[in-house]
């Protein structure tokens, strides 16, 4: 079965966008698909095979995860994303690697938005390996950009390699660890001494490094001051642990475009990037008991995976990209959904390669697939050994803030807007739908206005619905903001039959983030115990609405105090409307309130556009929190209601000339004041009449 633990690496490649992320995938799945290619190259044109690869793209670089093997270990290339709108992705592929490959460019060095990609990595603590790419460029400076990541970004850079030349001139590089030069030709890698006028620099880099791999190991600092001559595997074995520490980041360099150091840098995912093995046992809680536990990456454990990806694929139908932590699959397995308590079998595993999707008969802890056959498994769930379930921890998805109605343009359109909204629903858990029974309307909500955007446009294209599609608007939400308690009695009679249920409702607030909780405090058996869950789905139909404005409900809890039934009369839909009419008269006596999206807002400008820009975010009922310096600019961060920065980047490129940008990330619901509320309520109602 597959790879042992200590042979696998789960990577990804970031960077910043045109850094060379792709051209470099491109690269690593060439050199290690290479020996199945061998005998092309031999009768033809190496040419081609890069055109194939060109070809076959749709399947091998847009797969969530694309394996290949180098020097005996198979590595797992996990899809990130280099849009910052995408944040969510990079957040959730981040959950799931275990070390990544940071391309930067030579000439442009360290720039914004690998700087967040940075920060995000950090933040999962995620061992890392610095490519810098492009050193055949006009203006390439490796040791610039070395001094920017040890500066802009704090980290601790430390080059492993130098590189041979430059801009024009770039050959390849020196092995700082073998002290050995490599270069490019025409006959692909050659191996060979320093060049003498390198001698001295290479020596500098070399102590250089010594010291650095010195300082994060007492031990090992002892050795070094007492002259102690190390042997390269020695070395290699200390770069390889404080590479899995986060106590350095060892720098390559490279031109991938020229096919120039890839090699090298495989080299250095199989020796320095930290295995399965490596990992901390991964933390998650019993489903029935709440119980924190631990599993350990191990084929001996219980099987548990997290599904990270979920796509529709045009050849098996709904793909599930699962992170085994534990145990063992194999098709025909029988496992269970965790978070939904749900059985769901396995039919096939598939493992995507650069040019060709393998199906596999098993695999264990550590490696990642695609599995067919999951019918209720969507992205962040996990799927488990019934005989031992667990829900792994998650990832923290992002509020969807934004949203727009969305119509079928005929009425024969509806089923396919469903099924596609469905579809792309189970993709993406930032992206969220819902009904809204006053209006009739169909609302979807994503993370911001190009976030929708792409969402509607896939929609159309790869769905064929034909809609229309509404103004971006922002997605508020409504809680209360005190308890109340409310009588439903529902009692009716229709073709000739009788209805009855009443039940006494109290509504409580509860924090921010909570979502809805529901309780049966009965103090006896008032009501028989088959009609609470009607009881509850009465509520949960009737919060896709609030009753100030019709936003969603949040963040409170229904508790079912009182209540009585007729055993000749009672219905569970009888039950279900008493639920619906206690809610809506419940929550006018718990105080509604409208709550509001609020993003942290940074903007990056010229010292000269501060002051206008910080007038202008105050205008908007920003609140600055502060003002830095950064690459010879500012850098101003400040809390702004979604709602005042719709349509923000048009201004700003107009006020500074395309010469400010900024971010938003979405940081939490808040009241909006009374006056908005009235005006938003206000809003409502003219649209109704
Ligand atoms: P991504 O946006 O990070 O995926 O970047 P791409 O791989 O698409 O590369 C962006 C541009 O840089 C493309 O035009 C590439 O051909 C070019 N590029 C990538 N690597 C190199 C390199 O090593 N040298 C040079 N000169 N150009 C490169
Ligand atoms: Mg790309």
């Amino acid at each position: 079965m597959g790879y042992p633990l200590e042979s696998i690496r789960n990577i990804g490649v970031m960077a910043h966008i045109d850094a060379g992320k792709t051209t470099v995938t491109e690269r690593i799945l060439y050199y290690t698909g290479k020996t199945r290619r061998i005998g092309e190259v031999h009768n033809g044109n190496s040419q081609m095979d890069w055109m194939e690869l060109e070809r076959e793209r749709g399947i091998s670089i847009t797969a969530a995860s694309t394996s290949c093997s180098w020097r005996g270990c198979q590595i797992n290339i996990i899809d990130t994303p280099g849009h910052v709108d995408f944040t969510v992705e990079v957040e959730r592929s981040l959950r799931i690697l275990d070390g990544a490959i940071v391309v930067f460019c030579a000439v442009a060095g360290v720039e914004s938005q690998s700087e967040a990609v940075w920060r995000q990595a950090s933040r999962y603590r995620v061992p890392r390996l610095v490519f810098i790419n492009k050193m055949d460029r006009t203006g390439a400076d490796f040791q610039r950009v070395v001094e920017e990541l040890r500066g802009q970004l704090a980290a601790n850079a430390v080059p492993i390699q130098y590189p041979l030349g430059g801009e024009d001139d770039f050959q390849g590089i020196v092995d700082l660890v073998g002290m050995q030069a490599y270069v490019w030709n025409q006959e692909g890698m050659q191996k060979s001494g320093i060049p003498s006028e390198l001698v001295s620099t290479a020596e500098r880099y070399r102590l250089n490094l010594l010291e650095r791999l010195a300082e994060t190991n007492d031990f090992f600092m002892e050795e070094y001051l007492d002259g102690v001559i190390f042997p390269e595997e020695r070395i290699r074995q200390l770069i390889r642990e404080a590479t899995l520490k986060g106590d350095v980041y060892p720098v390559l360099c490279g031109a991938a475009l020229r096919n120039t150091a890839i090699q090298p840098l495989l080299d250095g995912v199989v020796e320095y990037l930290p295995a399965p093995a490596d990992m901390p046992p991964v933390r998650g809680i019993r489903p029935n008991t709440g119980d924190y536990i631990q599993r350990v990456p191990s084929p001996e454990e219980f099987f548990s995976a997290l599904a990270f990806k979920v796509v529709s694929d045009p050849y098996v139908g709904k793909l599930v990209y699962v992170r085994i932590y534990s145990g063992n699959l194999a098709p025909g397995d029988e496992v269970i959904n965790a978070n939904r308590g749900v059985r769901d079998r396995i039919l096939r595993i598939l493992r995507m390669h650069a040019n060709k999707r393998e199906e596999i008969s098993g695999v264990s802890a550590g490696d990642i697939v695609a599995v067919a056959g999951l019918k209720s498994t969507t992205t962040g769930e996990t799927l488990c050994d019934p005989l031992d379930p667990v829900i792994l921890e998650s990832m923290v998805f992002p509020e969807p803030v934004v949203s727009v109605v969305i119509e079928p343009k005929t009425k024969s359109d509806q089923a396919e807007l469903a099924s596609g909204l469905g579809k792309l629903t189970d993709e993406d858990p930032t992206f969220k739908t819902r009904y809204d029974r006053e209006t009739g309307q169909t609302i979807v909500s994503g993370m911001g206005e190009l976030h929708l955007e792409i969402l509607v446009e896939r929609l159309l294209r790869e769905h064929n619905v034909r809609a229309r599609v509404g103004k971006p608007e922002v997605a508020y939400k409504e809680t209360i903001t005190q308890s109340g308690q409310a009588e439903g009695s529902f009692a009716g009679e229709a073709e000739g039959r009788r209805y009855f249920g009443r039940v006494v409702m109290q509504f409580d607030p509860l924090p921010s983030g909570t979502g809805f909780l529901f309780e049966n405090r009965l103090a006896g058996p008032v009501i028989p115990k088959e009609y609470l869950p009607a009881v509850r789905a009465g509520i949960e139909d009737a919060m896709a609405s609030g009753i100030l404005a019709g936003y969603p409900m949040v963040d409170f809890r229904a508790s079912l105090m009182d209540g009585s039934f007729d055993v000749r009369n009672s219905t569970e839909m009888a039950f279900k409307i008493a639920a619906a009419m206690a809610y809506r008269s419940g929550l006018k006596k718990a105080k509604p309130a409208i709550l509001e999206p609020i993003m942290m807002m940074e903007i990056f400008t010229p010292e000269e556009y501060l002051g206008e820009l910080i007038s202008d975010i105050t205008a908007r009922v920003g609140k600055i929190v502060a003002v830095e310096d950064y690459l010879g600019g500012k850098v101003v961060s400040a809390y702004v209601p979604l709602r005042c920065i719709f349509g923000y980047s048009s201004g700003l490129r107009s006020k500074t000339r395309g010469r400010a940008t900024f971010t938003t990330q979405f940081y939490e619901y808040r009241k909006v004041s009374q006056e908005v509320q009235n005006e938003l309520v206000r809003k409502t109602e003219t649209s109704l009449v």
